[in-house]
């Protein structure tokens, strides 16, 4: 009986990362989608130009239907963000049920690249208060060197783990138990507008919004990128949500 060498090759060294990535890969999604599909109900099949022609008309329409929340016309569109976020960061994220779609890079048919999360300068570290009611603040600078320090030498611990039982032959989706929720993975995530909105009224705080949420920072910092690439795709449905307090229709 023959078995496979353990792999020879060097492992790739840990590197660390502060920040999330977006990227909007496709997307068939615009304010006239919407009109589309609200305007079907009082004049029928209308063309493009039809529907586009009195922008205050289509302006009052789209708020309207936040405002009221008549929800499934911002349901005729798509868009699909390839996102780069660390693994907790995906385990809240795929809470989001209802018109989401997902697929993530395997760890049991490809090795686990060693890219880790460090929070950033900006990061605030320390909690106060109680669930439900607390606040975040700075920490002092030893806190934050304390942080990086323990996060960096456990992520290398676990790292070389890995690396060890991959050398002994051991399984990748095995090996992987050792590692944390700081690894990043990446994932696409297809969604529409309307879905996109209960996304961002959850995962963000924002001045405007309604009802207030505390989400994660690092979840939320994916919610601020992907929504700059649906203003850009779809301004007058993002100015309504933002003007009815960010509340999904
Ligand atoms: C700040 C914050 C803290 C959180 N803390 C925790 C926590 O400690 N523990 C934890 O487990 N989760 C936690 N969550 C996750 C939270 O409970 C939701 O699972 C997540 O926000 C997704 O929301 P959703 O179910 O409304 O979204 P989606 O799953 O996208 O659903 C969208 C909407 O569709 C409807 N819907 C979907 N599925 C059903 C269903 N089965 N039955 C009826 N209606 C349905 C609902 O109206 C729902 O609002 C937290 C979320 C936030 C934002």
């Amino acid at each position: 009986m023959s078995t496979d060498p353990p792999s020879t090759e060097a492992a790739a060294p840990v590197r660390f990362r502060e920040d999330v990535t977006v990227d909007l890969v496709k997307h068939s999604a615009s304010d006239s989608d919407v009109l589309w599909a609200a305007r079907v109900s009082t004049a029928g099949e209308q063309s493009l130009e039809e529907l586009t022609k009195d922008p205050d008309r289509s302006k009052g329409l789209i708020n309207f239907l936040i405002r009221d929340r008549h929800g499934s016309p911002f349901e005729h569109n798509s868009m699909t963000f390839f996102i780069s976020a660390p693994i907790f960061v995906f385990r809240e994220f795929m809470r989001h049920r209802a018109g989401w779609s997902y697929n993530e890079e395997s760890g049991r048919y490809r090795e686990l690249q060693p890219v880790f999360y460090l929070p950033g300068a900006e990061r605030k570290l320390v909690q106060q208060g109680r669930p439900g009611k607390y606040e975040f603040v700075q920490g002092t600078d030893e806190q934050r060197q304390a942080a990086l320090a323990v996060m960096a030498e456990s992520y290398e611990r676990s790292y070389a783990a890995y690396q060890e039982m991959l050398a002994a032959g051991v399984a990748r989706e095995v090996a992987r138990a050792t590692l944390p929720v700081g690894l990043f993975s990446s994932m696409y995530a297809t969604c529409n507008a309307r879905s996109l909105m209960h996304f961002l009224g959850l995962r963000t705080q924002h001045e405007l919004a309604r009802i207030p949420s505390f989400p994660q920072r690092e979840i939320e910092m994916v919610g601020e990128q992907m929504e700059a690439h649906w203003a850009k795709l779809m301004p007058l449905t993002h100015a309504a949500f933002n003007a009815n307090g960010r509340v999904a229709p």
